[in-house]
């Protein structure tokens, strides 16, 4: 397998977007190898620059600061060794599954026999034998991902990049599309030399990959490389395997940082602004309880993410949450109450909005809404407004979904009200409530 031949380098690489006024720095200083023979992965939660990496290293754009080294080379432009699957393959639904791999083959100037004849064979490879003639429409969301498989191999890349390639699909389809992928490449049936598979799913990087590079965020940088020296097929309740989950979760969640940087600023201020984690409130609360519950002072991180059956990233998210605000306390992959978490889980409904009201009114973010409010016209802004403001740091997007989660976690703290005929958000009125002093 891996024979020590240097494929991919990476020296100081740091890629700097900017949105609105802001510049930041989405990775910073990366220093990786990945060799002839691997299998690596690059796991991180959403948002740490996986996919920004991806991007730079098959040279589809140049990173801000650094050197991106193929076979010891400098990349210029697009690699012609690599490939790239995407989340959702982006198939044309005018042509034929066949055409669609062919396609590919045509743009590397592959002449029409031999397009045929590798278009065939590689469809036949990946289990979609008989499927030559259909159209994307005709196809489930696991066969469209095959054929999103096919196209990428059948360039022979000798890198073959996958950015999240199973996390669109359903459970069953996924779990049957990794099986294939692992086959064709533990065979040696397809070409590719190396593969570099982005994903933010634990498990499903401790399954495949045969070393894992941990990715932390703010910004995007590398925190941990972990080899996986386990023998394929590996069984996920193996109990190496287990312990090996174990430890990628005391590396991903263990990441507390000095408060006034775990916090950060707000928008337009100097310093990385800390944004809210996507959760539900809902969410949190069941978690607190659960934590509540369980008879052990500590709780196992992996198993929180059995218990709940829910994505580890959802997991991760909901830890982030209770620990930024002082519910939790996190340290090598456990995670337990604090007395302030174990009083909310315990509380009625309405001390705990009140303890929440208390524990988010110190969040910048919240200060900074609250600010704006308190000086604005009848101390309520329009959604549009806050919006924009948000969007000078954040894609439109993000920004969108960030507002939303604000405006769920101010309305449960009854910190803001918001009317949803007139989109407009509202200082909530410091009435009737004990305990929520700012
Ligand atoms: P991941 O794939 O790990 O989720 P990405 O590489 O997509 O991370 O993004 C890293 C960060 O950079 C995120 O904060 C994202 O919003 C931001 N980002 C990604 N692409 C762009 C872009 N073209 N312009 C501005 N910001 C971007
Ligand atoms: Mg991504």
């Amino acid at each position: 397998m891996n024979n020590g031949k240097t494929l991919v380098e990476l020296e100081h690489v740091s890629q700097v977007y900017a949105t609105g006024r802001k510049r930041f720095y989405a990775v910073q200083d990366i220093n990786l190898n990945i060799h002839e023979g691997e299998f690596v992965c690059l796991l991180g939660p959403s948002g740490c620059g996986k996919s920004t990496l991806l991007r730079l290293i098959t040279g589809l754009q140049r990173p801000t600061e650094g050197r991106i080294g193929y076979r010891g080379q400098e990349l210029q432009g697009v690699n012609p060794y690599a490939s790239i699957v995407f989340q959702t393959f982006a198939l044309f639904p005018w042509l034929s599954v066949q055409e669609n791999v062919e396609v590919a083959l045509k743009a590397r100037g592959v002449p029409p026999k031999i397009r045929t004849a590798r278009a065939l064979d590689l469809l036949d490879r990946v289990g979609l034998d008989g499927f030559e003639n259909a159209y994307p429409r005709e196809l489930s969301g696991g066969m469209r991902q095959k054929v999103g498989f096919a196209r990428a191999m059948a360039v022979e890349p000798e890198l073959l990049c996958l950015d999240e390639p199973f996390s669109a699909l359903d459970v069953l389809s996924s779990e049957a599309l990794r099986g294939e992928l692992l086959e064709l490449w533990l065979d040696g049936k397809i070409p590719t030399k190396t593969i570099l598979m982005v994903t933010h799913n634990i498990e499903e990087a401790a399954e495949m990959a045969d070393r894992l590079i941990i990715m932390g965020t703010s910004p995007g940088r590398v925190i941990a490389e972990v080899e996986v020296d386990l023998p394929h097929p590996r069984h996920r309740k193996a109990p190496q395997f287990l312990k090996l989950i174990d430890h990628i979760y005391a590396i991903l969640a263990g990441q507390t940082q000095p408060e006034p940087v775990e916090m950060g600023t707000a928008p337009g201020k100097p310093g990385i602004t800390r944004w809210l984690p996507q959760i539900q409130i809902s969410d949190l609360v069941g978690l607190l309880e659960h934590l509540s519950e369980s008879s052990q002072p500590t709780y196992d991180i992996y198993q929180l993410t059995e218990d709940f059956g829910a994505d580890s990233d959802l997991v991760l998210r909901l830890i982030d949450t209770a620990e930024l605000l002082g519910f939790v306390r996190v340290g090598q992959g456990d995670v337990m109450l604090t007395p302030l978490g174990e009083t909310f889980s315990e509380a009625s409904i309405l001390t705990r909005k009140e303890i929440f009201s208390t524990r988010i009114r110190r969040l910048p973010i919240f200060q900074w809404l609250m600010n704006m409010l308190h000086l604005a016209e009848n101390q309520s802004l329009k959604r549009d407004v806050v919006r924009a403001a948000i969007e000078l740091e954040l894609p439109p997007a993000d920004a969108e979904k960030q507002l939303n989660t604000i405006i769920e976690w101010g309305r449960y703290g009854e910190v803001i009200a918001y009317d949803d005929e007139t989109e407009t958000i509202m200082l909530e009125p410091l009435v009737g409530h004990s305990m929520a002093t700012g």
